[in-house]
């Protein structure tokens, strides 16, 4: 049967490898980023700033009022600002908090409800190694993506006896627009990685499709690493 999946971010990289997993499983999909762009076949998509509560909400609602209840919500939508600490603007630092952190929370609060009132579902954090290993330049964000794991975990708490889980997948590095102007340091983080490769997109989705179904509903308030072995499991 079509499961209702919502996605954020899922106009490139790693959002739009998961949209894909999901569309070849014949799912119902709900893309939604910033320019409101999204692989073929998705059932709607929707431009939205996740860093906007009320317009996360109206999106939300629509794509419920259009496909009804939410079955897994994958919360993949963030950016990096990165800089050394010293030097970044608060700007910088609220940017990523704001969009990474905010906005996850948001995306979460709109799509739980619909959950728990079918008393099933999977919450899905597209979260990161860096605070796990620290990564200078990343103040923000690795606090940003530290901040989804206690949000997760206590989400997971809350709806555990509902039948909702709620998870972290953290990748390593993975091959996006967003890893694409590293330049020589990708080079040099790629031989430290123990597999001997950068992670591709279709690496996350594989997880993020596993913790959908229902080989894993008694997993929650897991923190996966995807990462070619480079956190060692965190
Ligand atoms: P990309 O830069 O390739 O894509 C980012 C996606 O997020 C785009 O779809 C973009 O939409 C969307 N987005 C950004 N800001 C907003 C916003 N304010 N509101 C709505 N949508 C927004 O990144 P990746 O695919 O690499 O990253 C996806 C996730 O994976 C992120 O959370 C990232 O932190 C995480 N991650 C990535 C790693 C990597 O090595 N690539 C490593 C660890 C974690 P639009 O195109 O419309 O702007």
């Amino acid at each position: 049967m079509s499961r209702h999946i919502i996605i954020t971010g899922a106009s490139r990289g790693i959002g739009a490898a998961i949209a894909q997993h999901f569309l070849d499983l014949g799912d119902t999909v709900v893309a939604l980023s910033r320019s409101g762009t999204a692989p073929e076949g998705c059932a709607l998509s929707l431009a939205v700033d996740v860093a906007n509560s009320e317009a996360l909400n109206e999106a939300v609602k629509t794509a419920i009022a259009a496909h009804g209840p939410v079955n897994t919500v994958v919360i993949n939508a963030g950016v990096t600002r990165d800089g050394l600490a010293m030097r970044m603007s608060d700007e910088q630092w609220r940017e990523v908090l704001s969009t990474d952190l905010d906005g996850a929370f948001y995306t979460a609060r709109a799509t739980m409800a619909s959950m728990v009132r079918a008393r099933e579902g999977s919450i899905i954090f597209i979260g990161s190694i860096s605070p796990f290993i620290g990564v200078p330049g990343q103040a923000n964000y690795a606090a940003a993506k530290a901040g989804l794991v206690g949000l997760a975990r206590s989400l997971a708490k809350e709806v555990a006896t509902r039948g909702i889980t709620v998870n972290v997948v953290a990748p390593g590095l993975i091959d996006t627009d967003m890893t694409s102007d590293l330049g020589a340091a990708k080079d040099q983080m790629s031989s430290m990685i123990p597999m001997g490769r950068i992670g591709q997109p279709s690496d996350i989705a594989g997880l993020v499709g596993f913790l959908a179904s229902n080989h894993s509903r008694y997993i929650t308030g897991a923190v996966i690493a995807v990462d070619g072995g480079l956190s060692l499991g965190l």
